[in-house]
């Protein structure tokens, strides 16, 4: 088979918390499997080809380089739409997940555009959300799993009416500090604000991407062999105690 491909979009600026470590990680786990993974940055008047990518990242970024690149990112929307609709996957962190949304208001109250993929808007507010959190996720019926990170967010995302959630919040502000659900999910796209180690520490959602990934690519989902994952786990482990001990509270 040919490479999977992974439109990286906005590398250079939206990389916060050493993002870029998600997509080692699918890297890892997809050669682990005999799947070949290859990226490529897409920046500003990227040209991309119905079909042509399997999977995008966005990363997060401080409200000052979400504004340099919002409006280009923006201006990806049809093609990103029409990649969405076609079954590519996404996975958006943090700023990156706020411009996969309508707007993100910033600290200065400028409306930053965004692609609108995500049903929901983000507006910033005058406190910041930090700290470990923890997730109860069900991607798939009947699949309980949890998710744990650390997030940094003055944002306050609000999603639409019936919109999905990634998860529900057990420790951590989430979203809004306020509904107890963090993220957002539609169909093969993710948007959370779960940073930097997401993947090393979640290995069950690396492996979920990579599957949405190759089931673009072939048509199928692929049944991918386990891996051992021990360290990941202690990892997913360690977080997950740090989230119920000092998680994020008003
Ligand atoms: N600028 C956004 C916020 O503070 C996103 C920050 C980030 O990516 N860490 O809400």
């Amino acid at each position: 088979m040919e490479p999977l491909v992974v439109g990286h979009l906005f590398p250079d600026y939206l990389n916060i918390y050493a993002d870029r470590g998600n997509i080692a990680v699918l890297n890892a786990r997809a050669a682990w499997r005999g799947y070949e993974l290859e990226v490529r940055a897409l920046g500003a008047g990227a040209e991309i080809r119905p079909g042509e990518h399997d999977l995008f990242y966005v990363g997060g970024g401080q409200d000052r380089e979400q504004a340099l690149i919002a409006p280009a990112l923006a201006a990806l929307a049809p093609a990103l739409h029409e990649a969405f609709e076609q079954g590519a996957a996404f996975l958006a962190v943090c700023g990156g997940y706020q411009l996969l949304g309508r707007f993100y208001r910033d600290q200065s109250g400028v409306e930053q555009p965004g692609v609108g993929l995500l049903p929901l808007h983000t507006i910033a507010g005058s406190r910041r959300m930090i700290g470990d959190v923890l997730l109860e996720c069900e991607l798939e019926p009947g699949r309980r799993e949890t998710l744990a990170g650390f997030e940094n967010h003055a944002g306050r995302t609000i999603l639409d009416e019936g919109a999905e959630p990634l998860g529900r919040v057990v420790s951590g502000f989430g979203n809004d500090g306020e509904t107890g659900y963090e993220g957002c999910r539609v169909g093969r796209a993710i948007g959370t604000y779960l940073h930097g180690p997401l993947l090393p520490r979640n290995p069950w959602l690396a492996d979920w991407l990579l599957a949405q990934a190759i089931a673009h690519r072939t048509g199928a989902a692929p049944g991918l062999e386990p891996l051992p994952d021990e360290l990941e786990h202690e990892a997913h482990a360690v977080s997950a105690r740090r989230a119920e001990t000092r998680g994020g509270r008003f």
